[in-house]
């Protein structure tokens, strides 16, 4: 399994960062976590065309998750791709998506009906994924204010859990057991987030406790209000005081094998 960073960042990306994206190669199928605004120019600079994705995964509502969605559609369109899309998320997105993306495009409203298959995961969900490569996806519900779901994607030999928005979670952290890699999101890592977000998101402490507790492999943290060199050695520093296996905020734009 390989996974390439197309972002890091939080709502409101800083500077030359993007807002969280990830795209995972699965024996040459392509899953992309999260659509936010940019990402037709993420995937662009990551040199992925929409069409090579096949499966696409949002965890939540909130427009640095989802509002990218109808640009990939749209490049779909215009490009006259007959490919169907498989869009996996939370149970009470599909319409919402459905709606966004025709009242953007309502010319699409044909295409969007014929080219999406809409499969929504919840807690029950444990199932596998018909491509031929065996993968399986599973969800659990976090916490973040509006409904919002954490995935685990497993093929035959490895396992990455993604954590979606959320402060800590029991269901989040069970999810997590024993996974070969956890993304988990450190948004409430300045003191002001602390304050202000602490029902909503977690520290780089508290991702670290999670990773410690569900044994988890690597760490990855992701979410983050601010990306220079020093917010980020002080988050990766702040979980290791939680975990002891490998912690990171993965460079963007590099394909890492877990
Ligand atoms: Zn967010
Ligand atoms: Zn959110």
């Amino acid at each position: 399994m390989r996974i390439m960073q197309l972002g890091k960042s939080a709502a409101y990306p800083t500077g030359r960062n993007w807002n969280v994206s990830y795209l995972i190669d699965l024996d040459g199928i392509y899953l992309l976590i999260e659509t936010p605004p940019a990402i037709a120019n993420q995937l662009n600079y990551a040199g992925i065309l929409p069409d090579q994705i096949d499966w696409i995964y949002i965890s939540h509502s909130h427009g640095d998750h989802l509002l990218g969605l109808p640009m990939i559609l749209v490049e779909k369109y215009a490009r006259r791709s007959e490919k169907t899309i498989n869009i996996v998320t939370h149970p009470c997105l599909p319409s919402l998506i459905k709606q966004v993306v025709t009242l953007v495009y309502p010319e699409m409203e044909k295409y969007v009906t014929e080219h999406t298959r809409f499969i929504v995961l919840d807690e029950t969900n444990d199932f596998s994924i018909p491509t031929g490569s065996g993968f399986k996806l599973k969800g659990a519900y976090g916490d973040h204010g509006v409904p919002s779901m954490a995935v685990r994607v497993e093929d035959a030999y490895k396992s990455l859990v993604y954590s979606g928005d959320t402060a800590p979670s029991g269901s989040v952290t069970r999810l997590a057991d024993g996974a070969t890699a956890l993304i988990h999101e450190a948004g409430a890592a300045s003191q002001e987030m602390r304050l202000r977000a602490k029902k909503n998101h977690t520290t780089p402490a508290q991702a670290g406790e999670i990773a410690g507790l569900a044994k988890c492999g690597q760490l990855w943290l992701t979410h983050l209000e601010k990306t220079s060199p020093d917010f980020i050695t002080m988050c990766v520093n702040e979980a290791m005081e939680y975990f002891d296996g490998h912690i990171c905020v993965a460079p963007d734009f590099q394909w890492i094998t877990i």
